[in-house]
């Protein structure tokens, strides 16, 4: 069993019994693969006499994309437990609890949140979530501040961002997300309506900059420990809780990248509302819900990662006047870019979100399309301008 291979559901059973105690002794296990398969899997393993249950998530040795497969290293489920451990320490309460980790079959066991939805589905299904907003920027400013060299001793942290270098998954971001949506690689995907659009993405020299300098932030800037993949399939929620799962693109990079993939994700989804909405009325409310929780994200962040600063703040150079200062706007300015470039990638590159894609009439999803394309490449263009949360609120909200 110790040596790596793919488990079947009853060895996922074998290992919950024996890398755990979370189970009674008397009474049978039920396992059930639940995952969606191209690059783990996720057993759920119960036990009905009881209503014990756990969760074990295995790395597979490959990654399945169209048809296609390519080798991807196993070393990505040390860094999604490590990662889920660092996220408890700072953020408790917000991340599944780690029971076990094997690094040999590549495996974490953990909480079970199958009470939970995963929060692109219940967005889709209509689902309201007031305490989200509150719940996110949490996980943000505790997880961003105390792994960065504001909040962590740093030579402590120049040895966790070595651990943490995660070179292979972050290569299939810098392709997916800053490099083929902005040249017509193999790799893109997009609806034959989208052609023309497409085309002006890649011929867009103004916008090509932006995507360069944002680029190199994500190449160079080990900022904090970053979730890496923080959208809205990594979300699991319900109105009074919300956990973040995941973490496996996890690295040091710019803070940036995990706001603006929140943020990108509720405008993905606004900008479908044409369809999930049953009519103007409720779209107006829809839409407003989706706009306030992008501000309060930003505002509530801004101001816990202040606290945090001002009450933590373990560097005497970083209380330097008006240092506190440029590093917010900076920060905010990043994240508006990123949030552009995460919207953009799910039109036009290769993984897309259900909440456009599963629109079912042709000419509605294009207005959905579009309408992520002319935000997103709006928010990218204006990123180093923009001075307030309410610029990027603008620019949703104007674009038609
Ligand atoms: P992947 O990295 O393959 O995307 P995820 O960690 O996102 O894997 O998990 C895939 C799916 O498995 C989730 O969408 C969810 O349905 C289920 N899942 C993952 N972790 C848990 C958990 N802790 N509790 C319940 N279900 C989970
Ligand atoms: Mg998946
Ligand atoms: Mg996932
Ligand atoms: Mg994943």
């Amino acid at each position: 069993m110790s040596t790596y291979h793919p488990l079947t559901e009853s060895e996922a059973i074998q290992v919950a019994r024996s890398l755990t105690n979370i189970f009674e002794s008397e009474g049978e296990l039920v396992s059930r693969e639940i995952g969606d398969g191209n690059l783990n899997l996720v057993f759920h393993v119960s036990q009905p006499s009881t209503g014990l249950s756990l969760i074990v998530k295995q790395a597979l040795p490959y990654a399945k994309v169209v048809g296609e497969s390519w080798p991807l290293t196993l070393d990505r489920a040390r860094i999604e437990s490590e990662a889920l451990i660092i996220e408890e320490r700072f953020a408790p309460g917000l991340v599944p609890k780690v029971y076990h980790t094997d690094n040999e079959l590549a495996l974490t066991i953990m909480e079970d949140l199958s009470n939970h939805v995963i929060m692109r589905q219940g967005l889709i299904e209509g689902g309201f979530y007031p305490k989200f907003a509150e719940d996110i920027s949490d996980f943000l400013a505790r997880t961003l501040f105390f792994t960065s060299d504001l909040g962590m001793n740093q030579q402590e942290k120049k040895l966790l961002v070595r651990s943490f270098a995660n070179p292979e998954l972050c290569k299939i971001t810098e392709d997916l997300i800053f490099d083929h949506p902005y040249v017509d690689a193999d790799t893109n995907s997009f609806d034959a309506h989208l052609r023309e659009d497409a085309n002006k993405l890649w011929a867009d020299s103004e916008l090509h900059l932006e995507v360069a300098i944002l680029r190199e932030k994500f190449l160079t800037h080990a900022q904090a420990l970053l979730h890496g993949d923080l959208h809205t399939g990594s979300i699991f929620i319900t109105p009074e809780s919300t956990k973040i799962i995941d973490p496996e693109f996890a690295y040091f990079g710019p803070m940036g990248f995990d706001i603006g993939a929140v943020l990108a994700n509720l405008l993905l989804h606004y900008a479908s509302q044409e369809h999930w909405s049953p009519n103007a009325t409720a779209r107006d409310e829809r839409r407003k819900y989706l706009i306030q929780s992008v501000r309060e994200i930003w505002v509530l962040f801004e101001s816990k990662f202040r606290a945090l600063w001002d009450e933590h703040g373990i560097d005497r150079i970083a209380k330097t006047a008006g240092y506190q200062d440029y590093y917010l706007r900076n920060l905010l300015q990043d994240t508006i870019g990123f949030t552009g470039a995460k919207m953009v990638r799910r039109i036009v590159g290769l993984a897309h979100v259900a909440d456009i894609d599963r629109i079912p009439e042709p000419a509605v999803r294009a207005k959905a399309q579009r309408l992520s394309l002319e935000i997103g490449t709006k928010l990218i263009k204006r990123n180093r301008q923009s001075t307030s949360i309410e610029q990027l609120i603008d620019i949703a909200d104007s674009a038609s």
